[in-house]
């Protein structure tokens, strides 16, 4: 081999100075996030999601943003104490769950972690592959690691879902009980899918009891701040830094966020990735929790959607963010 002494040492360099680049102070990211705000409160791209009647129907106005970093500071600007449904940001936790009852492994062998490059409720992209859903992401992997709970019944398999994300949010949550009806009564291909699965060997409790349970996941109402704490433990090796608790094995923390950032913008993971370049996962009522690992995590919310289904202004706002505080994982864009 013919490695240079020098050249090890400028890598090294290179290496160490990335990794002590020091993290911005609170003030910062406060100044920041005003900023954010301000520069994306009157961009109004993007439409509510209204395959879900009940969520046309939330102000389109709504925008709000929440950091909380991994010592437990927070800062929040704006819309930060309007309830919405949690939706897809709710599938990290339940993996977090899954992960912490059967190990890591149940997810690649059952789930799969890869992205599909299909809309988040495909159907197709089942059939395309090997049967299974691909990810936990997508609509198919989330019913499928509902099935993957350990349960002897409906109600247990919710309970412990609940209990779960109240553990990682450090506070009381409930269902939005006008959403749930709405998906409820409208969620045909969530069935079709959950079908499609449970005839292929690939779902692993009733089809219409993991489509019903999916579903109330997802109308967990949760605020801007609230969803940041239940996030938080994911910048923090599975320790949430506001209530200290350990919610999850830090093992586990490096595997979801690698699968949050293969697939936590459905087929837009790819550019979300290229732009932000941080692990992140979003839900059609207009969260965004993403993820500077060992750092903070940073929310935002406003609902009107971009055509993959995630939130326009929360994207601007974190990317925004993320590109003035240099937080890109893989490396400086300056
Ligand atoms: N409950 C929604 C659905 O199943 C979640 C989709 C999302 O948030 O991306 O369609």
């Amino acid at each position: 081999m013919n490695i240079k002494i020098g050249s090890i040492s400028a890598i090294l360099a290179c290496a160490i100075s990335s990794v002590s680049m020091a993290a911005p102070s609170t003030e910062e990211l406060k100044k920041v996030a005003e900023l954010a705000h301000a520069k994306f409160k009157n961009d109004n791209s993007g439409k509510n999601a209204d395959y879900i009647p009940a969520l046309a129907a939330v102000p389109s106005d709504l925008f709000g943003i929440v950091i909380v970093t991994k010592d437990g500071d927070m800062i929040k600007v704006g819309d930060v104490d309007k309830s919405f449904s949690i939706q897809s940001c709710s599938k990290v936790f339940t993996m977090c769950l899954v992960m912490e009852e059967s190990g890591s492994d149940v997810i690649l062998e059952k789930v799969n972690v890869e992205p599909t490059g299909m809309a988040f409720n495909s159907i197709k992209a089942i059939e395309h592959g090997d049967g299974r859903a691909d990810n936990p992401f997508v609509n198919a992997g989330a019913i499928t690691t509902v099935s993957l709970i350990k349960a002897d019944n409906p109600t247990q398999r919710w309970d412990k879902i609940l209990k779960t994300y109240e553990k990682f949010a450090g506070s009381k949550l409930v269902v939005l009980d006008d959403i749930f009806k709405s998906e409820a009564a409208t969620n045909y291909r969530n069935r079709g899918i959950a079908n499609v699965l449970y005839n292929s060997g690939n779902l692993f409790s009733d089809p219409v009891e993991a489509t019903e349970v999916y579903t109330k996941q997802c109308s967990v109402g949760v605020n801007a701040e609230q969803l940041a704490v239940m996030g938080s433990a994911l910048a923090n090796r599975g320790v949430n830094p506001v209530t200290k608790e350990r919610v999850m094995q830090s093992k586990h923390v490096p595997l979801v966020l690698s699968a949050m950032m293969m697939n936590g913008f459905y087929d837009g993971s790819g550019q979300w990735a290229w732009r932000a370049g941080l692990p992140a996962k979003t839900g059609v009522g207009g969260g965004i929790l993403a993820v500077v690992p060992g750092q903070m995590v940073i929310v935002g919310f406003a609902p009107p959607l971009d055509k993959y289904g995630n939130s326009v202004r929360a994207q601007k706002a974190i990317e925004f963010i993320t590109s003035e505080l240099d937080l890109n994982i893989f490396g400086s864009t300056k």
